[in-house]
């Protein structure tokens, strides 16, 4: 087997990264293979699922080609600047072009330790590989950009932490790019105004071809413009990401590092998971606002490049200020179509935020209330639906909420079976629910069996449909089953 390696990111100067290979590992094991994304890459999915792929995905079996990285980047942490982070447990295989033309990185996460590592062992507990996998290709599923997952692994050793030893396991990760805000701030605290620049031309070139060359006020307005919608997507399915640290947040606009993140059940805005967000700074509410403030760090990274620095600190602010107004605008389109409307009125403001105060009021599931919308707006469901679409029932106190609802959506002109479907489309189903992942972890890591993670992986393909025989998997928890904390667990 060979990977048609197409590597860019190792010409740009040495200072960007540092050489080093994977470690190796004794007794591979294939959790899991991504197929579909493996036959996009132009990868044989059976080799990948073989002990020659397992040897390959835990980083034994370093192909031809490929050259072996761990990037150099900096970031904000909680709000706490760390001029040296870089890839401590991650080693980049390299890039290939997939059968469009468009570029991926092929990287390794939890493959042993780097020049980057400090006092980490740069391993990764199996439990966390297989909630990055499942989460990150349910994402995908839901339509949101993100990094992808190709291969799962179990390393076969174990790796110690806080709770006594785990297994261990390797990630296959596979993203558009690894270039982060927190990579800009790398050159930027080190006054390497080369570095930075060849950087913005590099990522320019890489995710925003069209757009004018080497110009740093027109890379932040793109990646703003692409993180706006992002987070707004974010919120509109209930995702917390948990530590939106400006090393976890990248140009490309794809999420990435799925650590301690949840999806939220009953809908309150205050919902955090992450057992390290003791003050909930990443906590649901505040996600556009923390995207906000990233961008802020960005664009002081990005001023240092400046000839005329007045001139570029008023155009970047400039974006900066539009930044809360793209990302509304985004949420509130988005909501419209939750709603079944063709556009968002202003008059639409007050309808959506009385639904979510009495979401709130009456702890409604989020995605579930969404969900019943649609099937309400069909005046004749399928006499198939499965009977879980009537897992979920709207307490009394909507009765005047749904009347009002009702007759705005009579504003719309599609058909309303149209616009049920249209509403089904972008109302989930099905999302990963923190106990379900957490119940397939653990079954995994301490049992070795993977039915559940396979089963729920499978289903969460299909957000938008109703599985058959999995109601358990689409019901939020019962009081006893929730879970109401989340660890990094790295
Ligand atoms: P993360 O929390 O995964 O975003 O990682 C934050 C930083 O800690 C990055 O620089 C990682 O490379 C580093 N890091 C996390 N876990 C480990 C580990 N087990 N060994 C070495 N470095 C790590
Ligand atoms: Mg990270």
């Amino acid at each position: 087997m060979t990977i048609d390696f197409d590597n860019t990111y190792v010409d740009l100067p040495d200072r960007f990264y540092e050489a080093c290979e994977p470690a190796s590992f004794d007794d591979p094991e294939i959790v899991r293979v991504n197929e579909g994304l493996a036959r996009q890459l132009g990868l044989d999915p059976e080799w990948l699922d073989s002990g020659e792929g397992a040897a390959f995905a835990v980083g034994n079996r370093v192909l031809e080609g490929s050259r072996p990285i761990a990037t150099a980047y900096a970031g904000d942490q909680f709000g706490n600047f760390v001029p040296q982070l870089g890839d401590g447990r991650a080693h980049m295989l390299g890039e290939v072009v997939d059968d469009e033309g468009q570029r991926f990185d092929i990287q390794l996460k939890g493959s042993g330790r780097t020049p980057f590592s400090q006092r980490g062992d740069g391993r990764a507990p199996l439990g966390p590989v297989l909630r990055e996998y499942l989460i990150s290709e349910a994402m995908h599923a839901l339509g949101i950009p993100t990094t992808r997952s190709l291969v799962a692994a179990s390393t076969g050793e174990q790796v110690r932490r806080s709770d006594g030893p785990e297994p261990g396991g390797v990630l296959v990760r596979v993203a558009r790019s690894h270039i982060r805000v927190g990579t800009f701030q790398y050159f930027a605290v080190r006054d390497d105004v080369d570095g930075l620049q060849e950087l913005t031309s590099y990522a320019l070139d890489r995710h925003y071809p069209d757009l004018e060359p080497e110009a740093p006020v027109t890379l932040f307005d793109a990646v703003a413009d692409r993180q706006a919608k992002l987070v707004a997507q974010w919120q509109l399915v209930g995702f917390i990401h948990g530590v939106m640290n400006t090393d976890n947040m990248l140009v490309s606009g794809e999420t990435i590092d799925y650590g301690p993140c949840a999806f939220m059940n009953a809908y309150d805005p205050e919902t955090v998971y992450s057992s390290i967000d003791e003050r909930g700074r990443y906590a649901y509410q505040n996600q556009p606002g923390i995207a906000h403030w990233n961008l802020s760090r960005f664009a002081g990274a990005l001023l240092k490049m400046a000839d005329d620095e007045t001139a570029m600190q008023s155009k970047l602010e400039k974006v900066l200020e539009s930044f809360p107004e793209r990302l509304q605008a985004s949420y509130e389109e988005g909501m419209a179509r939750k709603l079944g409307f063709e556009e968002f009125r202003e008059e639409d403001g007050e309808l959506l935020a009385d639904l979510l105060d009495l979401m709130e009021h009456h702890e409604v599931d989020f995605t579930l209330a969404f969900r019943r919308l649609a099937e309400l707006a069909d005046p004749a469901p399928d006499a198939d639906r499965p009977e879980v679409g009537d897992s979920f029932a709207f307490p009394p106190a909507y009765d005047d909420w749904l009347h009002r609802w009702r007759t705005r959506l009579r504003d719309c002109e599609a058909p309303s079976a149209e616009i049920a479907d249209a509403m089904r489309e972008v109302n989930p189903a099905v999302i990963p629910r923190n106990h379900r992942v957490n119940e397939a972890i653990e079954d995994a890591v301490e049992r070795g069996d993977y039915e559940a993670f396979h089963t729920l992986t499978e289903v969460l393909e299909n957000p938008f449909e109703y599985p058959e025989n999995h109601e358990e998997l689409i019901r939020p928890p019962a009081p006893n089953e929730a879970i109401e904390a989340t660890f990094c667990g790295t």
